[in-house]
């Protein structure tokens, strides 16, 4: 059986850029992914890449350096990532007082501009002024998720790189050293694993034993057909609820209720967001749910109706657009932007997930991950 230098867990957007940036090291890499129709967080995504999200000197680096790389990703990759510059629009309800809100985003390093109703409506015509009390307007980055994933797969078996539609059951170990995974066909070994599993990285993990600070939500979202309504920016709530609750799931009390192994339902938040794709698809959002059952079954028929009438209310054209309800998990960590490093009681265990605003920095992080595993693994952060 081949040996490989590295296995990844997970062909989201986090395992395929690892996969590509270790395989661009000169290391044998697999990548392992269960599901080949990829009804993952990374192919139901806005796509939106929040440049201006850094809140410190690390994170707003890896901001500057993944804003630089995504205008030359395409070439580099070989294939199209639809990438572009856009607006974000932060919508502020006509209750809210926008001057209040504009506060809570003083911490990043771009800062927002507050614009009122009618200004919002002039840089996107189809938000509707009596719902809003303004919007914050940032400069944003987007490409498309799902093409931009399949550009890093294929750059990456250009390496040589190979993938493997297998899920993995197990993580192999021996004396506090890991040896390899097992999937539902075989067993494959390597003494570096890295998971990026998304939503399900904490059950994984969970399999040897290891419990780190990483969750998830269950995310609903309605996917459109092409159609010739145009929206030109992408447009989100000002105020993120599910960011808040997100926090609040690491207090211990909370914590607790995730190691039940019934669907204990934490918060459910619904947040209305709009993006239009180059091919002129729409993705509507988003019900964001925390339950700690990975596999619970969602009302879809309630969430599209919610969802629909969210969306109508901020931008009325786009409520009835045909389109189906899709669901997935997004990995979070509630004290974190990621959950980047290795697992120290476990030699050769390693984790890249649980991103904030995964787009902006799963790219750069990827590349210092390889620079660490190359140069000096001393770098690499400690998670346990
Ligand atoms: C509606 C919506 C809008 C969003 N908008 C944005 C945005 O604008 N900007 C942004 O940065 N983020 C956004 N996000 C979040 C972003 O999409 C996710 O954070 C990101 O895609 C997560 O990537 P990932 O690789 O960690 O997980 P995923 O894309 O979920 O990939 C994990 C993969 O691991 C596989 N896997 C799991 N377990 C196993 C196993 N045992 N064996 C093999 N394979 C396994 C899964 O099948 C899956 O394919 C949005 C999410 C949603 C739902």
């Amino acid at each position: 059986m081949k040996n490989f230098d590295w296995i990844v867990v997970g062909a989201g957007i986090t395992g395929a850029t690892l996969s590509y940036e270790l395989a661009k090291q000169g290391l044998a890499v697999l990548l392992l992914e269960k599901d080949s129709n990829y009804t993952n967080a990374t192919r139901y995504s806005y796509g939106g890449i929040a440049y201006w999200s850094g809140t410190d000197n690390f994170s707003t680096q890896l901001c500057k350096e993944s804003r630089e790389m995504y205008h030359q990703l395409s070439e580099e990759l070989g294939q199209n990532t639809e990438f572009r510059e856009l607006d974000l629009m932060l919508t502020i309800p006509i209750d809210k007082d926008p001057k209040t809100i504009t506060k809570n985003y003083q911490k990043f390093f771009i800062k927002p501009q507050l614009l009122s109703p009618q200004e919002s409506t002039e840089i996107e015509p189809l938000l509707n002024p009596d719902t809003i009390s303004g919007c914050l307007k940032l400069p944003h980055g987007h490409i498309h998720p799902q093409k931009t994933n399949n550009a890093y797969q294929q750059a990456f078996l250009r390496l040589d790189g190979t993938i493997k539609y297998e899920e993995v059951t197990q993580l192999l170990s021996e004396n506090e050293t890991l040896t390899g995974v097992q999937t539902n066909k075989e067993n494959y070994h390597s003494k570096n694993v890295v998971v990026c599993a998304g939503g399900l990285s904490r059950s994984l993990l969970k399999t040897l034993g290891i419990t780190l600070n990483i969750y998830f939500t269950h995310s609903q979202l309605i996917l459109t057909s092409p159609v010739d309504t145009n929206l030109r920016t992408l447009v989100m709530p000002a105020i993120l609820n599910r960011l808040d609750i997100e926090e609040k799931s690491g207090n211990s009390e909370l914590k607790s209720l995730w190691n039940r192994p019934n669907d204990e339902i934490i918060s459910n938040v619904m947040e209305p967001g709009a993006i239009q794709f180059l091919d002129g698809r729409f993705c509507l959002g988003q019900i964001s749910q925390i339950r700690t059952n990975p596999y619970t079954k969602l009302d879809s028929k309630s969430a599209e109706k919610t969802i629909r009438q969210g969306v109508g209310k901020v931008l009325p054209e786009l409520q009835e657009l045909p389109g189906k309800l899709h669901h997935c998990l997004v990995a979070f960590c509630p004290d974190s932007n990621f959950l980047v490093g290795k697992i120290d009681t476990l030699t050769g265990l390693h984790v890249f997930s649980g991103f904030t605003s995964t787009f902006v920095f799963a790219p750069a992080l990827a590349k210092r991950f390889a620079n660490w595993v190359i140069e000096d693994d001393k770098k690499m952060p400690s998670l346990l």
